[in-house]
């Protein structure tokens, strides 16, 4: 076990449970090495995790205190948790696509809508992998999925004329960027500069997932083809080729432009206290 992960994770969860060639490992390294950069310690950190491939192994796995949510129903818990702890204690959120862009995206942009402090890194595996491998809110168009055998038929959220990002963005969100796990240090600068914004960040990162995904979509679970298959679609904003289907990096950074829901509620309530105290003198 490496140093990060003695530091940060419970050793009783190292390896992971997750399939053998499976990306989603990137995701939390990044993220462990960003809150490492970043000199937090574990008891500065909430780690909210929900379910599927994304939840399932995720959960528990932080050293520090964590909590689990039903489908989709992470946010309003971090909500609260929000408003009751210290301004200076983080949330972070690993949830998977279905559950941030599907049956979870109300409460997501409810959280963006009051600009809510927590990180939202959406491990995404391209469908809904732990049942089996059916496709998803973010299954690129043509893709042989268990539910879709024909190819994905479906217009999906991560297209540039209607991608989830813009309507995350137009619901109050402060800071957006989409990643491939693959992108290693690149990843790991974007989550620190989630981590530090006091208010609603959320990033995108595109895994492999050899178990389901690439035995339906490429017909083998071979793990180099699926990382590689991931990799050759994604380039940076700006060097996008017509093959690119992903187009990685901040998509908008408007960290600390907006009060912080739970911040802006305790200044109301002392106002009102205060109100009334001024008012009782009299
Ligand atoms: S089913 Fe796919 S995404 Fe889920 S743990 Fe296995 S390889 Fe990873």
């Amino acid at each position: 076990m490496d140093k990060l992960a003695r530091k940060y994770l419970r050793a009783r969860k190292i390896p992971s449970t997750a399939c053998s060639g499976c990306g989603l490992g990137q995701c939390h390294k990044a993220l462990v090495k960003a809150l490492a950069d970043l000199d937090y310690e574990v008891d500065d950190i909430i780690w909210g995790t929900s379910i599927g491939c994304s939840g399932r192994q995720t959960f528990a796995t932080w050293n520090g205190d964590n909590f689990a949510g039903t489908h989709g129903r992470v946010y309003p818990i971090a909500r609260g948790l929000r408003i009751a702890m210290p301004d200076d204690m983080k949330i972070i959120l690993t949830v998977g696509d279905g559950d941030a862009f599907g049956i979870g995206f109300n409460h997501v942009l409810h959280s963006a809508r009051t600009n809510t402090q927590m990180t939202v890194l959406v491990c995404d595996n391209l469908g809904y992998q732990s049942t089996g491998g059916q496709f998803g809110w973010t299954t690129p168009p043509g893709i042989v999925t268990d539910s879709s055998p024909y190819g994905m038929s479906e217009p999906n959220w991560v297209q540039p004329d209607m991608d989830v990002l813009k309507i995350l963005k137009e619901a109050g969100a402060t800071f957006l960027a989409r990643h491939v796990s693959m992108d290693g240090a690149a990843l790991v600068e974007t989550l620190k500069k989630a981590v530090q914004n006091n208010g609603f960040s959320l990033v995108h990162t595109v895994f492999p997932c050899t178990t389901n995904f690439a035995k339906n979509a490429l017909g083998s679970r071979n793990a180099v083809n699926i990382f590689n298959w991931i990799k050759d679609r994604a380039a940076p904003l700006g060097e996008e080729t017509e093959d690119t289907i992903w187009r990685t990096g901040v998509y908008h950074d408007a960290s600390n432009s907006r009060p912080e829901f739970s911040q802006a509620l305790k200044k109301q309530v002392s106002d009102i206290q205060r109100r009334f105290q001024d008012e009782g003198s009299h």
